[in-house]
């Protein structure tokens, strides 16, 4: 860049402060100036911050998500000879959709370039969870990536350098300057990255409840159609799933743990929550795809056709699919202190307890621990014996454990009666 810049950070600032609304040209010149450093990360956390108070506008949050894809590059994925569909998760707990969703979607005739991230603070991170596999690899050239797509149907890898880097550096920023939790700022950060993958349709598992970014239904609502709205705009088919994340998905929290439990469901077996889950995104992306004239999702898994893929696909970056899973040093068990039913177990303790154990990190570069995280024996729901054991925690680190029960008190309540059936899907947000 030579000569004076055409917008000052500092007036930008300044304009949002106060609310009013920012230029395209000015947004242009800010993502683009961060990017390549010229905008430092003191004055975009000020930035940010005034975005958490004020909001973007529609015509603002068109301008910088557009802005943001343009940071990178855009992936080609016409040719592959199957119709591209993919899925994301807003994060949750036990949030092992994936892992069955990816090559359910392959078997069933779609490819799914799902490029993943890495787990923060309480919720778990899909990459993290497939390195649990010995030998899995999730660095892959485009060349790679495109290259399992069209023998699988199906990819989890990580998202190259060069796909939306202005989301790279503003989510690290973000994540330790408190301001992850705003619409505008999630929605244009996921979709950027969806949008610059290449997918020609997705679906959204927007969760609400505790262990969710927006804790109530309807932030959760206004943030699916603010997603649905971007990928409108982008011509990429964008549909949402509005689904519970007070109570954590599956039956465990933990890297590997959770790969068990999505293994289980591939073979048929699995947490029925987990299933109803993702079979209900299964359903909607196979629409969206245009293939749903073709079997159920839930007659697909049955058939044994998506552990088929599944295999084919963790063998296509290097892993083992019948390496035994690693397993931790060590192990505490919680009992239940009295007799009755689970009404209550609260995903954010949960993850929480999971990330203390080391499934999670809490600096972008810490390592996670592929062993450790929190096991539940008993679900919502579940009548439970005063004495029988409701969490199983794993750890290689002993000195963890006393952090991970106290994350824990309380995460359970119990009660003379069952609670209400658990819904699971809340609501659905279309274009
Ligand atoms: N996931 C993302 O990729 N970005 C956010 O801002 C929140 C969750």
């Amino acid at each position: 860049m030579t000569g004076a810049p055409p917008f000052h950070a500092v007036e930008i600032i300044r304009a949002k402060r106060d609310g009013g609304e920012l230029p395209g040209p000015a947004i242009d010149w800010l993502i683009d100036a961060y990017t390549h450093r010229a905008v430092p990360d003191e004055q975009m956390a000020a930035l940010l911050m005034a975005i958490v108070w004020r909001g973007l506008s529609g015509t603002e949050l068109a301008t910088w998500t557009a802005a943001m894809i343009a940071s990178g590059e855009r992936l080609d994925l016409a040719g592959l000879g199957r119709p591209t569909v993919d899925k994301h998760s807003t994060g949750g707990v036990g949030d092992t959709v994936s892992l069955i969703l990816v090559p359910l979607l392959a078997a069933a005739g779609a490819a799914v370039p799902q490029l993943s991230g890495r787990g923060l603070g309480h919720t778990g991170g899909t990459l993290d969870k497939m390195e649990s596999i010995p030998g899995w690899r999730a660095e892959l050239s485009p060349a790679e990536m495109r290259a399992v797509l069209a023998d699988v149907g199906g990819v989890i890898c990580a998202a190259g350098a060069g796909l939306a880097p202005a989301d790279r550096r503003l989510y690290a920023l973000r994540d330790v300057t408190g301001t992850v939790e705003s619409i505008p700022l999630i929605a244009s950060s996921i979709m950027s990255k969806k949008i610059a993958e290449g997918t020609a349709a997705l679906v959204l598992d927007v969760k609400a409840g505790s262990g969710a970014f927006m804790p109530s239904v309807e932030k959760a609502n206004e943030l699916a159609r603010t997603m649905v709205g971007i990928g409108a705009a982008h011509g990429v088919a964008t549909e949402a799933l509005i689904t519970d994340m007070d109570t954590p998905l599956g039956r465990s929290a933990g890297n590997a743990l959770e790969v068990a439990d999505a293994v289980d469901a591939l073979r048929g077996g699995g947490p029925p929550d987990l299933v109803e889950v993702t079979l209900a995104l299964a359903r909607r992306m196979v629409v969206l795809a245009g293939l749903d004239a073709g079997p159920d999702p839930a007659d697909i898994l049955a058939s044994g056709a998506a552990h088929d893929a599944w295999r084919r696909m963790v063998r296509a970056q290097g892993g083992d699919p019948d390496a035994p899973l690693p397993v931790a040093r060590h192990t505490e068990t919680v009992t239940a202190p009295a007799t009755g039913y689970v009404r209550r177990l609260d995903a954010r303790a949960v993850g929480l307890a999971a990330w203390r154990l080391g499934a999670g990190r809490g600096r972008q570069d810490d390592t996670v621990s592929a062993a450790a995280g929190v096991r539940w024996r008993a679900g919502l729901g579940d009548r439970v014996a005063a004495g029988q054991v409701v969490f199983e925690l794993a750890t290689d680190d002993p000195e963890r454990i006393p952090s991970a029960l106290a994350a824990l008190d309380g995460a359970l309540e119990m009660g003379p009666t069952p609670p209400a059936p658990r819904r699971l899907v809340l609501g659905q947000i279309s274009s």
